[in-house]
């Protein structure tokens, strides 16, 4: 059962979040910073990152 998120708990959880795509571990991070290239993997040290996609409610 997905129990509805309160907006709050929303945002914590998936504004600015990042999901590496090559050992997929998340990442927070500013978005300009991701697009720049600045923000590297903690665990693969890997540049390629995507926005942590919101479940569908
Ligand atoms: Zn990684």
């Amino acid at each position: 059962m997905v129990k509805k998120l309160a907006p709050e708990a929303m945002g914590r959880l998936y504004n600015r979040v990042y999901v590496c795509k090559v050992c997929s571990s998340k990442i927070r991070a500013d978005p300009t910073k991701v697009r720049h290239g600045k923000v590297k993997c903690r665990s693969c040290r890997s540049t390629m990152l995507r926005p942590k996609r919101k479940p569908l409610v």
